[in-house]
């Protein structure tokens, strides 16, 4: 087999080897040899099969070009490493990518539209879709009687976009066994209910979704190919190169899941690089129970796909959502005469981390509100070290004080940007004016020490990479653009635990992106303003271009 060098030349290649994940060193010490966050600098990259070959000036890498070569005239574009998604709903987005999203400005338009899309479905099958509520005039959730008067003849089920609350309609509800008699499962799923005590059809909670989906016909290896090809395909076209599950079996189970990405790992069709953070309530729902070890997981994947897949760490929830009002506060919501409240009880948060690390993982807990953080912490400082470091999922809303404790813990936050532009004004409904401010403070967890890779929770929301350095650019004026680029690239491969991606050096894996021209000289104005106008224009996993084009290039 030969490998063809492939040159790109004639644009800024911007490395991140060397960088550090923050730009207040170089920007105090004031010398200009102190990498940025984006490291150093060079005009051309030579690859061959999946692993860089050089860096350097065009003239040292045209050198290295033979007669078989692709030689790639960037024309000024940049090139950077593939972005780097550490939480990311994969399986998910491709299951709810041919679904409607009921959004928009107006509760009754988007009502008035459940019955549109079910026009193309068979007579009494289900309709699932999503809706969104966060931009709605009234932002309550549509509830049975809603969905009954819209469609009254076939099973409804939505799910709330953050996937902490579903609704239903009668003929879903008794579909699935649910009714005035049925329990709740406290932290884990609440029925709401009218005075009168019948289900209003909403349920909350991480088990919400499941309830009601148990119902939903079993889905087919074609169908969890097809999801996972159509991920790969959207990920890919926004430049991403590695991509976590965040929370495996969430869907569709763990068996079911996992069987899907060994198939789509296996056979191409998922060509990124790939990482799965079962829920660990899924492999072990009771608190009791053995946690199966990351070599048990990795057993159920077949041959070819088993040394393609980081399994590192399980996922955890402590809270759920602000725009659901399940997030657990310490002090009352603004909007609501209550704090959220806890998925598991304290103790019991702590046994299953403790779980979970002597089984070999460390652990990726949801956290979102102040009081959840802190129980995470506390959570996590109470078992032994993990053999990888832990990961607080969203960190959203901390004081001074959370601050310190997580950056003395060693645990990195795995923030999403895009949910500031998505949903800031629900958060400042939902928090009032003095917390909400206080928000993801991207520079002060990178001042703090504490490793901060982005991410996007895709399909939440759209989760194109170059959309969340925007919403993070335009929420925190202390960041630098460099810094944003940083915590898409080697920040996330750090906390991924890839040495292999996030950064362009010699004998790392050939992941890049392309991007229109030098994201750096961009003034911080314009991306803050979205008027950057900076685009993906190809992506390379393992040395294939995955999407987009290059002229000369195959
Ligand atoms: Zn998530």
């Amino acid at each position: 087999m030969t490998h063809h060098y492939t040159v790109l030349h004639g644009g800024t290649v911007l490395t991140f080897d060397g960088a550090l994940p923050s730009d207040a060193a170089s920007r105090a010490g004031g010398d200009p040899r102190v990498p940025d966050a984006a490291g150093r600098r060079a005009t051309a990259i030579c690859f061959a099969d999946d692993r860089i070959l050089a860096v350097g000036t065009d003239e040292e890498i045209l050198a290295l070009a033979g007669p078989d070569s692709h030689v790639v005239d960037l024309r000024g574009r940049a090139v950077l490493p593939g972005f780097v998604e550490p939480h990311a709903h994969p399986y998910w987005e491709g299951v709810v990518a041919g679904m409607a999203l009921l959004a928009g400005r107006e509760r009754r338009a988007a009502i008035r539209a459940v019955p549109g899309a079910a026009e193309h479905l068979e007579p009494e099958t289900w309709l699932v879709a999503r809706y969104d509520p966060t931009g709605w005039d009234r932002p309550d959730d549509p509830t049975r009687d809603d969905l009954d008067r819209a469609v009254p003849d076939r099973p409804v089920l939505l799910a709330h976009v953050s996937g902490h609350a579903v609704t239903a309609n009668s003929l879903a509800l008794a579909l699935a066994g649910l009714d005035r008699r049925s329990d709740d499962q406290p932290g884990r799923m609440a029925i709401e209910r009218d005075d009168g005590g019948e289900p209003t059809g909403i349920l909350r909670g991480p088990d919400a979704w499941d309830r009601i989906a148990a119902a939903l016909p079993p889905p087919t290896a074609a169908d969890g190919h097809a999801a996972l090809t159509r991920a790969a395909a959207r990920l890919a076209a926004d430049g991403v190169t590695s991509v976590a599950d965040a929370d495996l079996g969430s869907t569709h189970g763990v068996a079911v899941e996992l069987a899907a990405w060994g198939e789509a790992i296996a056979s191409g069709a998922m060509s990124l690089a790939v990482a799965l953070m079962p829920g660990l309530a899924r492999i072990a729902p009771g608190v009791g129970d053995t946690v199966p070890s990351p070599a048990e997981i990795a057993a159920m994947l077949p041959e070819a796909a088993r040394n393609r897949v980081r399994l590192d760490h399980l996922k955890l929830k402590a809270d759920g959502a602000l725009t659901t009002h399940t997030a657990w506060l310490r002090a009352s919501y603004a909007d609501a005469p209550h704090a959220g409240g806890p998925v598991h009880d304290p103790a019991v948060l702590a046994e299953r981390v403790r779980g979970a690390v002597s089984a070999g993982w460390a652990v990726a807990t949801h956290a979102i509100g102040d009081a959840a953080i802190a129980a995470v912490l506390d959570a996590c400082a109470a078992a032994l070290p993990p053999p990888r470091p832990h990961r607080l999922e969203h960190a959203m809303l901390l004081d001074e004080d959370l601050l310190v404790r997580l950056a003395a813990s060693g645990i990195a936050a795995v923030v999403q940007p895009e949910f500031l532009a998505w949903a800031g004004a629900t958060y400042r409904a939902r928090l009032g004016e003095e917390r909400a401010a206080r928000l993801l403070p991207f520079a002060a967890f990178l001042r703090a020490g504490i490793p901060m890779p982005f991410s996007s929770d895709r399909p939440v929301v759209r989760g194109a990479p170059l959309d969340g350095v925007r919403a993070a650019l335009q929420h925190d004026p202390g960041l630098s653009i460099a810094e944003a680029f940083h915590a898409w690239t080697a920040a996330g491969a750090a906390v991924l635990g890839d040495d292999d991606a996030g950064r362009l050096e010699v004998g790392r894996r050939s992941d890049l992106v392309i991007l229109s021209r030098d994201p750096m000289v961009v003034p911080r104005a314009a991306w803050a303003r979205r008027d950057d106008g900076i685009t993906v224009v190809a992506t390379i996993a393992r040395g294939r271009l995955v999407a987009g084009r290059l002229e000369g290039l195959a």
